[in-house]
């Protein structure tokens, strides 16, 4: 069985960059972890009544947990660090809490944000980005998080991709540009499953326009950035060759 782990910021975030490849290859015996680091406590809530970050945090791990059943996403591992300040936690932990990850569910392709964390360039998912990298490269060696090995070996993904997504159009809200594909996977048999991923995350729905603008598209795009070489300059499946 293949296996697929994504690493990213907030809850939303795997639907809004991977949600139509995840029901994809689910829904072609694939398995998925996901690996994310806050609970989006310091989103916005769309209205929907909340009296503390941390009634908004249960109620996004709630809604994660949902969007995680509607694209067929077999864990969810979720640390619950703080919402728009990862960058300042230690990055010893962070690093060492997705190697860890990564050793217990073994993936053959690993899956995060580009550096740049294009398209919003939040600083969350710029500081993921890093830490998933850092992670992707550690994991495999045994002088690492030697703490850890009693309960999960040293174990090497295949490939680690960035999410990668379409130059921005003239006049467009969100202007970063992101790496470039080498991956284009069709996803358009997907996206009502997509769809009902985001309104999962009912907290949210006040992103529907931009969710629509950027996340509704036929193909999903992702940059290869590490490990085994593609077949072709452009691929159509992240597992393309393994
Ligand atoms: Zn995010």
């Amino acid at each position: 069985m293949r296996r697929l782990a994504c690493v990213f910021a907030h809850p939303d975030d795997e639907t809004f960059a991977s949600g139509g490849t995840i029901a994809k290859l689910a829904a072609a015996d694939t398995r998925i972890d996901l690996f994310c680091a806050t609970d989006g406590d310091a989103g916005k809530n769309s209205g929907i009544l909340v009296s503390s970050r941390a009634e908004l945090g249960a109620l996004r791990r709630g809604e994660l947990a949902a969007a995680a059943r509607i694209l067929g996403i077999g864990s969810l591992s979720t640390p619950g660090h703080g919402d728009g300040v990862l960058r300042d936690v230690d990055p010893d932990r962070l690093i060492g809490e997705i190697v860890f990850f990564l050793r217990r569910y073994r993936p053959d392709v690993v899956l995060t944000f580009g550096p740049e964390g294009a398209p919003t360039q939040h600083r969350d998912h710029r500081a993921i980005s890093r830490a998933a990298t850092a992670a992707f490269f550690l994991a495999p060696l045994a002088t690492e998080y030697m703490d850890q090995l009693r309960e999960a070996e040293p174990y090497g993904p295949a490939r680690l991709y960035f999410c990668a997504w379409e130059p921005p159009a003239t006049g467009a809200e969100l202007t970063a540009l992101s790496v470039s594909a080498t991956c284009c996977v069709d996803v358009s048999g997907y996206l009502d499953t997509k769809r009902a991923a985001f309104f999962a995350h009912g907290t949210q729905r006040q992103h529907l326009a931009r969710f629509e603008q950027l996340a509704m598209t036929p193909t999903e795009r992702f940059a290869l950035a590490a490990g085994a070489q593609q077949p072709r300059m452009v691929t159509e499946s992240l597992f393309d060759g393994l």
